[in-house]
């Protein structure tokens, strides 16, 4: 027995509205609908989040994306779509099994705001940054 509320919807325990199922991932929409279309795609092996699995299982979850990014589209009428991972409670990840939010969007005024601040560029302290997270 699992308490994995996804692990639960890939075995079929709690329903879900399914929009792709393959062997390896399922698909189906987020229950609040952030916008119209919102849909979740998670590997069926369970993983925390993508900072708990490997290359090669991420790359199987994320070979699926652009197909099912573009079904969404083509049925909603979308004309972008925000693609989001959250890792971590800090990050907002409130279900922790691997999932990959794709987000429809219609416009500027759809409901979905993400907001990067910007700051000002300062080069040495971006080389010094780069720098270190090649040598982690
Ligand atoms: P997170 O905040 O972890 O990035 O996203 C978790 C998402 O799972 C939320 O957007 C939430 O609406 C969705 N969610 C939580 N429980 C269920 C559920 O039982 N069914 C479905 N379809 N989505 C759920
Ligand atoms: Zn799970």
């Amino acid at each position: 027995m699992t308490d994995c509320i996804f692990c639960k919807i890939i075995a079929g325990e709690i329903p879900s509205c399914k929009v792709y199922e393959d062997s390896e991932v399922l698909a189906f929409l987020d229950i609040s609908q952030v916008t119209a279309g919102h849909t979740l795609i998670v590997p069926k092996q369970h993983a925390r989040n993508l900072l708990d699995m490997t290359g090669e299982d991420s790359s199987r979850l994320f070979a699926r994306v652009p197909d099912l990014a573009r079904k969404i589209m083509k049925a909603t009428g979308a004309i972008g779509m925000n693609i989001i991972a959250n890792s971590e409670e800090v990050a907002g990840q409130t279900v922790f099994h691997t999932h990959v939010h794709l987000a429809p969007r219609y416009g500027n005024e759809d409901g979905l705001k993400i907001d990067f601040t910007t700051h000002e560029p300062d080069f040495t302290a971006l080389n010094e940054l780069a720098s270190q997270i090649r040598q982690a």
